[in-house]
């Protein structure tokens, strides 16, 4: 009978059923959350300061038009000749809600043994403490926002096993059939077919001829085991033992939502175009946004909070969330040139032109 202080026992008890570690095949074992009540209490955000929509004249506007053509080299003609007859501002804002998270798991770490590399006594030595509860282990503040994830060696868990992959033996049977596998220029026939021309009989004809890359056989020897049909086991490297220990995974995630709220203008180009942030709000938990002017900010804030709260699992702390208001805005130009309506947009910088009608088009278009 096996002495409760053996090396196996002593190894055990400190390893096996820590976070419910079994030695079933699963390699990840998540840890719940010891005290969500350790929860913080939301916080609100501040103020949002005052802000103005930026205006476009017309003069504004054509010269960015008209600045447009130059740098494309289109004809300058409807550029230098446009009346611009209204101009509509377009008011959006992007409501954005990041929640940053962090999982915690428990992980088997199966490495080839390696005799020169062992360096640890087993069993692990009495007076090793024991295994911390994992969301007890210190860890440094990861960069806020960005996905990573760190590996942390819990200590005394090493052991050495018989390898689970080969069953002990080193090696492992190869997927080829008995160290060959079918020929890959004739697909395992032995022989291909063409299609010939006889241009004495002008008829075509199917012939067959011996594959030469396996001289008929439609089996070539494997080239993976060599032909041995067992290959080493790339668990243990042939080693048929395994040095296991177990790793305390720690990943980081971020997980972004945003929202456009204010009238559809059915301009499918808001979607993409960069705001300018209004307001943004970091806390260990942002409560939704109050006081804003346009009702539907307040409905998305308060929907997108409730959402990443229902959201969050019994095995994921949420570290930080970030809120942010952006002012994404579009003046639609209407123009005439030549007895003809015609549009395009301006946001800052960036035009955004359909159809400018060139001379030459609007030549062959009459
Ligand atoms: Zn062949
Ligand atoms: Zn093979
Ligand atoms: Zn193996």
């Amino acid at each position: 009978m096996e002495s409760s202080n053996s090396a196996e026992a002593v190894w055990s008890r400190r390893v096996l059923g820590y976070n419910h570690m079994v030695l079933d095949g699963r390699d990840e074992f998540p840890c719940e959350l010891e005290s969500p009540e350790r929860r913080p209490e939301p916080e609100s955000p501040p103020p949002c300061p005052e802000w103005s929509v930026p205006s476009v004249t017309p003069g504004g506007a054509l010269e960015a038009l008209r600045k447009y053509v130059s740098e494309r080299s289109l004809d300058p003609t409807a550029a230098r000749e446009a009346t611009v007859t209204h101009i509509e501002d377009i008011v959006l804002y992007r409501f954005r809600l990041e929640t940053f998270t962090e999982r915690r798991f428990t992980c088997w770490n199966t490495e080839p043994y390696n005799e020169e590399e062992q360096d640890q006594p087993e069993p692990p030595p009495p007076d090793a403490p024991p295994l911390p509860p994992p969301w007890d282990v210190p860890m440094e503040d990861p960069p806020p926002f960005i996905v990573s994830s760190k590996d942390l060696p819990l200590p005394h868990t090493r052991k050495i096993m018989k390898c689970r992959s080969c069953n002990g033996r080193g090696i492992l049977r190869c997927d080829c059939r008995n160290g060959k596998r079918d020929c890959y220029y004739c697909d395992g026939d032995g022989f291909k077919t063409q299609l010939r021309y006889d241009s004495y009989t002008r008829f075509s004809y199917v012939q067959r001829q011996m594959c030469v890359t396996c001289s008929g056989e439609g089996r070539k020897r494997c080239s993976f085991c060599k032909g041995e049909a067992d290959v080493e086991c790339s668990v243990c490297l042939g080693q048929k033992k395994t040095m296991v220990s177990v790793s305390l995974s720690v990943r980081w995630s971020n997980n972004p939502d945003q929202e456009l709220c204010g009238e559809d203008s059915g301009l499918d180009l808001l979607r993409y175009l960069p705001g300018r942030v209004l307001l943004t709000h970091t806390a260990p938990r942002v409560s939704p946004i109050t006081d804003f002017p346009e009702p539907s900010v307040l409905r998305a804030s308060q929907t997108l909070v409730q959402k990443h709260e229902q959201e969050q699992d019994d095995n994921t702390k949420i570290l930080k969330q970030r809120q942010s208001v952006e002012l994404v805005c579009v003046s639609k130009v209407t123009y005439q040139w030549r007895g003809r309506t015609r549009h395009f947009h301006i946001s800052g910088e960036d035009l955004f032109v359909d159809k400018y009608p060139e001379k030459s088009t609007w030549c062959c278009c009459m």
